[in-house]
């Protein structure tokens, strides 16, 4: 295991060199459709203070601008189905390129296959970077079903996710954040919900076994209060010692 290490005894310990920009800490959510990763990575990003980047998010943005990408990315996502990875990896290296991102980032959504996973190390490495740590979020399929049917996303710019039984809104159909109203996307319908599942579980599964292989992979439980998946996210992260799974 590689992590923490901090020099190959030829040149001078990474921290002690003042030369040295301090590496960017790119922590990684992996977790099903509904299993709170959005909520989580939001938190977890305003704890750590870095970026939080949503491939989703990005995706919604660009297609609401009705930019290329947009147009590009809105066939797939109607159908539930996964952007092309050359498209979707392009996204996120642009994003990892802006200002905001040079002390790290949560990446939220992404990678979301093997591919994309490898092309980000490829991505990282040319830097002379790496993951921090894959934060897994373990949710069952069935508790995912209930918790998606009942998802509102607010149409503000940062689309903050409500619940109808696991975070309610104070005021129903409004964002308790910036006020804007509700709305349920068309990609959380019951029969677009089954489809996602079916087509995502498999990649995110090869996902978790890319970052397990590697020992990056932490995996917190799920199903409990918002507040205590938080709290178990930012405790494995200070702890930094990674837990196989599966
Ligand atoms: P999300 O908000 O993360 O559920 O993403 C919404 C949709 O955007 C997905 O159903 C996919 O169509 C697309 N998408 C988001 N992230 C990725 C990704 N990493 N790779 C491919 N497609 C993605």
């Amino acid at each position: 295991m590689t992590r923490g290490r901090s020099g190959n005894g030829k040149g001078p310990v990474a921290s002690l060199d003042p030369n040295r920009p301090t590496p960017r800490r790119i922590y990684i959510m992996v977790g099903a459709p509904g299993a709170g990763k959005g909520t989580q990575a939001q938190l977890i990003a305003q704890a750590l203070g870095l970026p939080h980047i949503a491939s989703g998010d990005l995706f919604r943005a660009a297609l609401q601008a009705d930019e290329a990408l947009g147009r590009e990315a809105r066939r797939y996502m109607e159908k539930g189905a996964l952007v092309p990875d050359d498209v979707t990896v392009r996204m996120i290296a642009d994003r990892l390129a802006q200002p905001d991102a040079t002390a790290g980032a949560i990446l939220d959504g992404f990678p979301r296959t093997v591919a994309q996973a490898i092309a980000l190390d490829t991505l990282l490495a040319r830097r002379s970077e790496r993951v921090s740590a894959v934060l897994y979020i373990a949710v069952s399929e069935t508790e995912l079903m209930r918790r998606l049917s009942g998802r509102w996303v607010c149409t503000g710019r940062q689309q903050h996710v409500f619940n109808e039984m696991l975070r309610p809104p104070k005021v129903p159909g409004i964002c308790d954040i910036d006020g804007t109203k509700l709305q349920q996307r068309p990609d959380d319908q019951p029969k677009t919900i089954r489809a996602r599942l079916d087509k995502q579980l498999p990649p995110m599964y090869e996902v978790i076994d890319h970052y397990n292989e590697l020992g990056l992979l932490m995996a917190i439980p799920g199903e409990q209060p918002v507040e205590e998946v938080t709290a178990a996210l930012l405790a494995s992260i200070s702890r930094g010692t990674p837990v196989a799974v599966r």
